[in-house]
């Protein structure tokens, strides 16, 4: 089944669910990302930190699909913040990924320590001002880094990509969302593959619908609004991840993981990230 599509706040159409490509080796990646496109995936998560932009550019070049069909997303890494080196680094990624747009484009982290993601994001709206990059967002902000920017700034962030899966649910951040449209994305929306699958209540509820612990955690994601960009390198992983439009959690599934919450990062804290600065 096909891959619903959300407005974004400026709107721009995104896929509910993409692929994700950190820690996916440049060579890997190119192959990954053909196997997730030819497995329905329309929209692919890379950043220049992963240092795959080039095989990812190669997949989008060879899969057949017509450019305006996919839907790519980077992020400008820590050390290039700043209005100058922001502009270099984009064009830096446009020439990897053989593209002369993105869909969108992110500031991957917020970097306080640096204290230049609104200069940074003032060069993001250069960038979508002359169509370069379809929608401009951030990665990591917290709400005190995010209403700083829109006090700042003129572009409303159109996403704003954050740690999320059921052990961590971000509730603060999603409302704050809400309320000025800007899409939340989940990062590790599987919680990295690390024990969330193997929890009792998911389990038990993919019995239910004889579908996996996956399945049930990215139909989580789904059904509360949530972008996806789950990751993996298995092909059979792959097209299980894309397949969960095809049944329902009801609200007694719906309770039970919201009470696996538990404010559980995996990643850094943003607020004390400060790698690049
Ligand atoms: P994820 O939650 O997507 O988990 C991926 C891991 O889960 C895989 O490596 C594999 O071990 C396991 N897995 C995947 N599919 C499975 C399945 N069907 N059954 C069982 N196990 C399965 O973790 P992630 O890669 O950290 O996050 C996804 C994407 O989010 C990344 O690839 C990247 O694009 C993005 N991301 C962004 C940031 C950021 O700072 N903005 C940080 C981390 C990740």
């Amino acid at each position: 089944s096909k891959v619903p599509s959300i407005t974004l706040n400026n709107g721009v159409e995104m896929p509910q669910l993409g692929f994700g490509v950190w820690q996916v080796p440049d060579d890997e990646a190119a192959k990954a990302v053909a196997t997730a496109i030819e497995s329905g995936y329309r929209s692919i998560d890379t950043a220049a930190i992963y240092e795959n932009e080039t095989g990812t550019g190669k997949a989008v070049a060879g899969s057949g699909v017509a450019r305006e069909e996919l839907f790519i997303t980077t992020k400008l890494w820590n050390s290039e913040q700043g209005y100058d080196a922001t502009l270099r680094a984009f064009d830096a990624s446009l020439d990897k990924l053989g593209l002369d747009y993105v869909d969108l484009y992110l500031i991957h982290w917020p970097v306080p320590a640096k204290d230049a993601y609104v200069d940074t994001f003032r060069a993001f709206e250069k960038i979508y001002e002359e169509g370069r990059a379809k929608a401009i967002g951030v990665s990591n902000f917290q709400p005190e880094h995010l209403k700083r920017l829109l006090g700042e700034t003129s572009v409303v962030p159109a996403v704003n990509q954050i740690e999320l899966h059921p052990q961590l649910a971000q509730a603060e951040s999603r409302a704050l969302h809400a309320q000025h449209s800007i899409a939340t994305e989940a990062w590790s929306p599987l919680g990295q593959g690390r024990g969330l699958l193997e929890v009792p209540t998911v389990v038990a509820i993919a019995r239910k619908h004889d579908r996996t612990p996956a399945q049930v955690v990215l139909r989580w994601h789904i059904q509360l609004g949530n972008v996806v960009i789950p990751k993996s390198v298995t092909p059979s992983r792959i097209q299980e991840n894309i397949d969960v439009f095809g049944f329902e959690l009801d609200a007694d599934d719906l309770a039970a993981l919201a009470a696996l919450d538990e404010g559980k990062r995996l990643g850094p804290n943003p607020a004390e990230f400060n790698l690049g600065a």
